[in-house]
């Protein structure tokens, strides 16, 4: 089965309007100067600067998604954003359950369930995130851990269009360590057998399966020619273009 490969930049609370631009437009430029990609790019930058990256971006084969998002329409829920807010923006894809919010604000799988709902039902995209702390890999528990929760946080009706699913080790994240190519492996396969229990083969066999977790472009060629490695979430070295980029072309983007 071939699946256009993603690369997906997660900026997480970085970037002021002039800086966010800055790397927006100089990512399009090398975008622009390399011909139509192979993969589809996508820029996910914080809330407050999604207007103005998506104007950068627009026709650049460069998509744009949000960091998070509301499970209500609308409503009394002060400082949340919903989803047809996003759409309205210009967004394609939102991230949910990242493991940092996850941790900071108490998401379990349920409630990344209903975001994810929600964003499909607004036609938004998802990047549903999964991962195991240290303490879970240590005790030989990663796969299971992530097949369960593939099983309670992706919406039953979900499909291959609307839904990517992004492995995040969580002690790979912004730590300098990435798991064994096997240990990869071996995740990304139960992710697609979980997936594939869910909306029987042949849709689970159409979804992206993206790589999360100190992701550069010195370990991009390995980690994204994987069985079943559709892709990377990229947090750091999204922050600056070049690097972005590279992971790209080392990734076999181009
Ligand atoms: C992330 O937080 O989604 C991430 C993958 O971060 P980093 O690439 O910095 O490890």
């Amino acid at each position: 089965m071939q699946r256009r490969k993603m690369i997906a930049g997660n900026w997480k609370m970085n970037g002021l309007l002039e800086d966010g631009v800055m790397l927006a437009q100089n990512f399009a430029n090398l975008v622009k100067s390399n011909g139509k990609p192979q993969c589809e790019f996508v820029l996910c930058p914080p809330a407050t600067l999604l207007f103005s990256i998506k104007k950068v971006v627009r026709g650049k084969h460069i998509a744009v998604g949000a960091q998070d998002v509301h499970f209500a329409e609308k409503g009394a829920h002060t400082g949340d954003i919903s989803a047809p807010m996003l759409k309205n923006l210009g967004c394609t894809y939102v991230i949910v359950g990242h493991s940092e919010r996850r941790a900071d604000h108490g998401e379990t799988d349920e409630i990344v369930c209903k975001k994810a709902a929600a964003a499909h039902n607004a036609g938004l995209k998802t990047i549903i995130c999964i991962g195991e702390t240290l303490a879970e890999r240590e005790a030989g528990q990663a796969v299971e851990v992530c097949r369960q929760q593939i099983a309670a946080s992706v919406p039953a009706d979900s499909i291959a269009l609307n839904t990517v699913i992004a492995y995040e080790p969580i002690w790979a994240i912004g730590t300098g360590k990435i798991p064994t190519p096997e240990d990869v492996k071996a995740v990304h396969a139960a992710v697609r057998s979980a997936l594939e229990k869910k909306m029987g083969c042949a849709e689970a066999g159409k979804v992206r399966i993206l790589y999360g977790g100190s992701v550069k472009p010195s370990n991009a060629g390995e980690l994204l020619n994987l069985e079943n490695v559709d892709g990377a979430l990229v947090g750091g070295a999204s922050l600056n273009a070049q690097d972005f980029f590279d992971i790209a072309c080392n990734g076999g983007c181009y």
